[in-house]
Order: structure tokens, then sequence, then C-alpha cells
């Protein structure tokens, strides 16, 4: 697809051109080429015996295969708006976006946390669904497209496999959860990813936090670790290719030998080997002497940390629990072992904020200021979004104009302080809303969103048309005994888990 790629693998050179499968990347080249399950889901089936596979981005120009020569084309679906890109990416090639209208067009499918945590709106534009962790079960499901020959009868074999949900053939679905004994890691570096030439490795997946909102974290019970050999092998590995390595995990200090992993690569750095270090987002346990000083050798300069909520009595509600002390604490140690800055990561309309609460993030915010002077600090503020599978998932966001008021007061306050605040558009976090809890009632109202231009007029007159409750499905707090379109897949820790919790949580004021 493009010279500037190196594998990291040998790839399977003999193969018939007998079963093609496109996997498809709802966005540019370069993000396709840094995103670590897309580019690990490629691998596997690449290296799988007679099934040829090519990547397909927004802006590929030219294919391998033709369309009619495609038999399987899946989707990787991580972002609630990539259904705008899918759509775009089906016409490009003639393909009709409803499944029922696709004829003798290839089999399409969708996996990815969005379509994990609630398929239901996408429904009638996929033959199927990979639900949970794809590894296995994407080669499986390809194996039985390979095998059977009639659409339908291959549809009717995927239904039975737990982890697939077929539309067509609705059942219970079980989420897929694999376990992590191998390390999942960037099987392809390329000059032209965003993250230019960066080994990604995946240490743990999931977080055992359980944050109320969050999906990233429900969504991937229980936290699983890699074994510390088959992590410092594939460090290794990576360090062979290149000398940007990245390390990936919602939790990653969580990792019973994450310091040990700090530590390795800060010994071969003192050692003498140039290496380029980042991590994803800490948390504040994970900001020790140790961690931040291996941060700074392997040449990162700032770092980022979700505190969420400026008070500790909302960030308790949504089950953050961490003190004002233990923010400090973590400042102090990220300046006095050298990061120039910090960028503090928070959500507006949280379930029982209060305008005390929004105060609060003031208040934090001049007393960093004042404590830490000439360390850089900046916040990043999103709004809460209700997300499946999470113990606030019935609890409807806040409208958009009071929300905007809260944003703006506090971009302006901030300003006063001389702190940068960056803030997620609280339209459209309420679209995202929208469709995070939609259901199959939404189709055309997404198609014609899509045809009128996919901004945000679009789906304002799109629900209008189509006569959609918008509010229903994004400000409406539901009563627990409703049945929600996501009932039927089965995730642990299950329902009953999630009402306590939320009940526990919404409690603690
Ligand atoms: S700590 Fe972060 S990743 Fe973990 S549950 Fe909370 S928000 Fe999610």
């Amino acid at each position: 697809m493009n010279n500037s790629e190196k594998y990291l693998y040998n790839r399977y050179n003999k193969k018939e051109k007998d079963f093609v499968m496109w996997m498809a990347f709802p966005g540019i080249y370069s993000f396709s080429m840094s995103s670590l399950g897309y580019l690990w889901m490629f691998k596997l089936i690449d290296e799988t015996e007679n099934i040829n596979i090519e990547r397909i981005c927004s802006d590929t120009q030219n294919t391998r295969y033709n369309v009619s020569d495609v038999n399987l084309f899946g989707f990787s679906f991580s972002f609630d708006m990539d259904f705008l890109t899918i759509f775009s990416m089906l016409e490009k090639y003639n393909i009709p976006l409803k499944s029922s209208e696709r004829g003798d067009y290839p089999l399409i499918f969708a996996g990815g946390p969005v379509v994990s945590a609630n398929p239901q709106p996408y429904k009638e534009f996929f033959d199927f669904f990979v639900i949970g962790d794809g590894e296995e079960i994407n080669i499986q499901a390809a194996n039985i497209c390979k095998q059977t020959s009639c659409k339908d009868d291959a549809l009717k074999k995927l239904s039975e496999l737990e982890g697939i949900y077929v539309p067509k053939y609705p059942k219970k679905v079980k989420k897929l959860t694999n376990k992590l004994s191998k390390c999942v890691y960037t099987p392809i570096l390329s000059e032209n990813a965003f993250f230019k030439n960066t080994f990604i490795l995946e240490m743990s997946r999931g977080c055992a936090n359980r944050c109320g909102f969050c999906l990233a974290s429900y969504l991937n019970l229980p936290l699983r670790s890699v074994p510390y050999e088959e992590l410092i092998n594939t460090i290794n590995l990576g360090l062979s290719y290149t000398n940007k390595i990245a390390l990936l995990g919602a939790q990653i200090s969580a990792h019973p030998k994450f310091h040990e992993v700090c530590k390795y690569i800060y010994d071969k750095i003192i050692a003498g080997e140039k290496i380029e270090m980042s991590v994803s987002s800490l948390r504040v346990d994970a900001i020790t002497p140790d961690v931040v000083k291996t941060l700074v050798a392997a040449g990162q300069k700032n770092s980022t940390l979700a505190i969420e909520a400026g008070s500790e009595r909302l960030r308790k509600v949504i089950n953050k629990n961490l003190t004002e002390e233990q923010i400090f604490n973590a400042v102090k140690i990220a300046r006095d072992n050298g990061l120039k800055g910090l960028k503090f990561y928070g959500m507006i309309g949280l379930p029982t904020e209060t305008e005390k609460d929004i105060y609060s993030i003031i208040e934090l915010a001049k007393k960093l200021k004042q404590k830490f002077k000439g360390f850089d600090i900046s916040f990043g503020f999103s709004s809460f979004v209700p997300k499946p599978n999470t113990p606030f998932q019935w609890i409807g966001r806040e409208n958009t104009k009071s929300l905007e008021n809260k944003a703006n007061y506090l971009k302006k306050e901030l300003h006063k302080l001389g702190i940068v605040a960056h803030i997620s558009s609280i339209k459209w976090d309420y679209w995202q809303a929208v469709l995070s809890r939609g259901d199959e009632s939404l189709t055309d109202f997404l198609i014609e969103a899509y045809k009128n231009g996919g901004k945000l007029g679009a789906f304002k007159s799109a629900a209008k048309k189509y006569k959609i409750d918008a509010n229903y499905f994004a400000t409406q707090n539901y009563k627990y005994d409703k049945y929600l379109p996501w009932d039927f897949i089965e995730i642990k820790p299950g329902k009953e888990f999630l009402q306590k919790e939320s009940i526990k949580l919404l409690n603690q004021n």
C-alpha cells in the first residue's frame, strides 16, 4: 500500500486469489497506521493461509483487488461518528448502505468498542457484528464465509458463534473477552503514520477502577495484563526496528510490573541507547519519581492527568476517588523530576454536578497555579455522555444550553488565571449521546444526516424529518427496570451489578 511500510512479521506470500477480504479503517491512512487494534487484526488475518487481505482507508486511491473480487468487508468502528466515514467509503465503492439492498455484494461487518457496546443504531447497515475482543473470532468468521458460498447460510452459521451478532438471526450475544498472554503491538511501522515510526505495544487491557461513566473500563473487565517476559521480548522486538516506543493501556500503572518495565527502559537509556518513549495518559498513582524520570529521559516533556472533576465529592460519585492531596503530590513529583507541564482532563455535566463543583475546578486551578509557578498547567474538558453498559447508562445528560454556560464560564475564568482550556463541542457531544443510547429507529435518520453533509445542522434537520425524539436518547433519565436496546448483549458484570453500583455511586452525596 505504501513504500514506507516496514512489516515486522513474515507475510504469507503463497496465497491463491480464492478469498479476498477488505479490512477498512474509517479515517485517513496516517491514522490507520497508528491504530493498534486495526493493524493487529490485519496481521492476524494476513498470517492466515488462503485469506487475502487488503487494508482500505478513507483516502485510499488504488486497491489491489476490485470490489467485485471482495468476499468479505470488515470495518473497525471505534467512535460514534465513524458511521459518516463508513457510509462515504461504502458509497465510494458503489455499495448500498443497507444490507437488505446489497444482493450480490460481499458480507459487510463491523467490530470495535462502539458496536460492541450498542450495535442497534447500525443493525441495518451491517450483516454481522463482532462483539468484544476480535483476535480469534475474526479468523473464524472469515473461514466460515470462505467455506460457505451462500450468504444466508454463512450468516446462519455465524449467528451460532459466541461473540457474533447477526441482526437477521437475533439471539442473546455474549461479549468475547480474550486472555492477554501475547502482547499486541504495531505489526507495521511507517514513516507516514500519525505517530511516525512508533512501535506501540499494549501492556494491559481494561481498567479496574470502574469510573461510573467509563466504557473503556466496563467493556473490558476484568483488567488483563501481559506477562512481564512477553512485554520485555516485545519491547526488544520493537527496539530492533525503531527507537520510538509507546506503552498503551487504559491503566498501565496497574500492571504489576509497570515500574520494572520503566526501569528496564530507563537502564537502556542510561547505557546510551537513544529511546523515545511515551505512555497513554497517566493516573495519579503512576506518577512516581522513577516513572517520571524515565519519561523525561525518553524525551517526554509534558503529560496528561485525568482528574475528571474538580471536587472530591464529585470524584467520589464517579468512583474516581482521588484526593486533592494526591493531585498536588503528583504534580510535585512531575515537576521535581523534570516534566515541564501537565494537562488535566475533566468532564462537565457529570451526574449530581452542581455549580459548586464547577467552581471547585477554578479553585483547584488557582491553587495549582500558585503552588507550581512556572510549571505549565492546562485543562481539557469534554461533557458527560451516557454510555451503554456502564452504571451511568440510565442517566440523561444535562441540556446543551446549561452545559454551554458552564463551558464558557470555565474558559473565561481559567483564561483569567492564564490557563488555556480546550473544551469539546457540547453540541457534538449531544449527538454522540443520541447515537450512544440509540436504537434501530435511527436508521433513516443516520442516512439523512450523512446525505446532508454530516454537519451539526444535518443532524438536526434529519431528526426533524424522521421525527426522532433526540432528547429521549440524550437527556432523559431512564428507569432502572427499562429494557435497553443493548440488553441482549451479555457483558460481565451484568445489568444487576450496574444498577447496584449506580445507586451506590449516586447516593454518595
Ligand atoms: S481511571 Fe480512566 S480508564 Fe479507568 S475507569 Fe476511570 S476513566 Fe476509565
